[in-house]
This record gives C-alpha cells, structure tokens and sequence, in this order.
C-alpha cells in the first residue's frame, strides 16, 4: 500500500527521515482564525505528530469567508474554533494527536501552551498576544512564525531564537499596539491573503520540524496581492533587544491578565478573570436558567441579559456584546456570572 505521505517523502527535501521528524513533532496553532485553519489543516495533512490547536473563540457566520476548517453547521452550533478545528481535521487525518485548549493566550497560560513544541505558528489578532507568544519562545528556545494579513496584504517573518530576530527586534512597539484601529472588522481581508501567508508559515513550520534551519527565511516577507508585490524587508536583530538580547521577560514577568478587551474592533468586550477563580459552569446554569433563557453546546453558555448577548466559557471568561465600555461589561459579567 503506497503510504498517504507518498508525496511528500518524494520531496528530497523531506525524505523518509524528514517524515518521521514530522511525525516526531509538536506544532501549536495560535489562534484558529483564517491563518491558523489553513495553517493546520496544511500541518494535520503532512503527518505532524501533535496539533495543539488553541483559540478562545467561537465559530460565527462571517468567519467562513475564509476560515477554512469550519463550516455552516459549526458557526450554527457555536462551537468553540478548537473543538470544531479538530472535529473536522480528525476526518483528515486520524492517524496524528489532537491537543483543542479553548483559552485566551496571556502570560499566565502561554509557556504552559508551548511546552515541549517543536515550532509554534502564528494564529493571532492581536500584537499584545504576539508579544506574549515571542517572549514566551524566546525564554524557551522555541522557533514560531509569526503572520498576519489585513485588506489586499500580508506578512510572515520565522523567528528562531537565537539565530534570528525576534518579533521585539523588527517590530519593538508591538506590545502595545493591543488596541490597533485597524483590524480585519474594519477594513476586511481577503481570503487568498490569509491563505497564502498561512501556506507560506506551514512551510516554514516543515523546514523546522525536519531540522532544516539554514533554509528558513532571514526576512520580513511581505505580499501584496491587489498591486503584485512581493517584498523580501530586512529583519535584523537588535544588538540590545529587551527580549532576545537581554532577556528581560517584562510581559511574562508581569503576570498580569488583561481584565478585560476589546475584541478586533467589535462591539464586543471579552472579560478574562484572574487566574484564581474557578468558574462553576453547572452551577451557573442552574442558577441562571431560573430567571433566564439560556442556550449551550457542553462547551459554553449563552444567554441574553439587560439587552446585551453574553457568552460564556468553562474557564470563566465571558464575551458582552453589544458595548465597547469595559465598565459596563465587568458590571454585567459580576451580576451575572460572579467574581
Ligand atoms: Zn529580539
């Protein structure tokens, strides 16, 4: 029987020993939205060992544009990206390990989430949460790439600690850039974009995982596809970067968790709680369901109160919608949800 990887190990780059690297590996896809979907269902076809697939959102009908993993009955359902992610590559390849974690990444839970990974891939919105994930890699000397893409462009750049820059080296500011008005919810994105940076990672994600480092790309690579261009921009790396030079884990070492959101420029606010409160969902829908109308799915809890749609998570974070004000929405969630 000729193996499924037939293809794939025809490539001299790849071989019989590359594939068995593959299969020896752990990729984690940061973020389920258009990059990391095309980016692991890409990963899950060529035989990577372990996914570990992390998102803290659920699916909706206007990610299905370009999300490619998911579909009409999920964003239905409401099912968290992670578990529909999985649902969906396990029919395309069953032979590998799934890891869904339905979390927000932040400097509590990021070095638990890319323990032991081979290489991690980047799936985010957001610079603050890319910031975390750099420190986070550098600290344990694990390769990530980072993309992104917004309107008729996108981005990557391979960060291998130590050998290349990092995500603070070329772009220092990152960090606090957590609020850009300028997101996917504003001025859109094109689904070639996504996916074409998402393949361009899931390549370098491979020549990672074989052990082929020299053949990772040194630049900030840059598509722009409505004008056809293509740039290669330098990426140095910074003689006193904070983060891969000195080493100085400000993000990490601060341990703080944002209390609260607001999510790629929606009228959403995402409340997180702090690391010590344990959320009984069960006992939270016995006691809202007396006086409210609530819909779940096992993997959340949907209700409507005071004119604003809540959801909220088994780990005790909850999205308002309908308000931008972050008072507002921790006023809500403490009346309704507790801490
Ligand atoms: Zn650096």
């Amino acid at each position: 029987m000729i193996s499924r990887y037939d293809r794939q190990t025809r490539v001299k780059e790849i071989g019989e020993a590359g594939q068995a690297k593959i299969a020896a590996s752990v990729a984690v896809v940061a973020g389920l939205g258009a990059l990391g979907t095309a980016a692991a269902n890409l990963l899950a076809r060529a035989g990577v060992g372990t996914l570990r697939l992390v998102d803290r959102d659920f699916v909706e009908r206007s990610n299905l544009q370009r999300q490619t993993l998911y579909d009409e009955d999920d964003a239905a359902r409401s099912l968290p990206k992670a578990e529909a992610a999985v649902e969906h590559l396990k029919r395309v390849n069953s032979e590998i390990r799934y890891e869904p974690i339905v979390e927000d990444i932040h400097p509590g839970n990021v070095e638990r989430i890319i323990a032991g990974a081979t290489v991690v891939v980047d799936g985010l919105d957001n610079f603050h949460a890319r910031a975390v994930v750099n420190e986070a890699c550098v600290k344990h000397g694990v390769p990530w790439v980072y993309g992104a893409g917004l309107a008729t462009y996108g981005s990557s750049a391979t960060i291998v600690p130590g050998a290349t820059a990092c995500l603070h080296c070329v772009m220092p500011a990152a960090a606090l850039e957590a609020t850009l008005p300028i997101t996917c919810e504003t001025v859109g994105v094109l689904g070639p974009v996504t996916s074409l940076v998402a393949a361009w990672q899931a390549a370098e994600a491979l020549k990672i995982m074989v052990g082929a480092q020299a053949q990772v790309c040194r630049h900030l690579v840059h598509f722009e596809l409505w004008a056809n261009e293509v740039a290669m921009l330098p990426a140095m790396r910074a003689d006193d970067c904070e983060v891969c030079v000195k080493r100085r884990f400000a993000l990490l070492e601060s341990g703080d968790r944002l209390m609260t959101t607001s999510l790629c420029g929606r009228d959403v606010v995402q409340v997180v709680p702090p690391p010590s409160f344990k959320l009984d969902l069960d006992l939270l829908r016995d006691t809202l369901s007396r006086s409210l109308e609530l819909q779940e799915n096992g993997h959340l809890l949907r209700f409507r109160a005071d004119d604003h749609d809540m959801v909220v998570f088994p780990d005790g974070r909850a999205m308002v919608f309908g308000t931008a004000d972050s008072r507002q929405a921790l006023s809500l969630y403490g009346k309704y949800v507790g801490g």
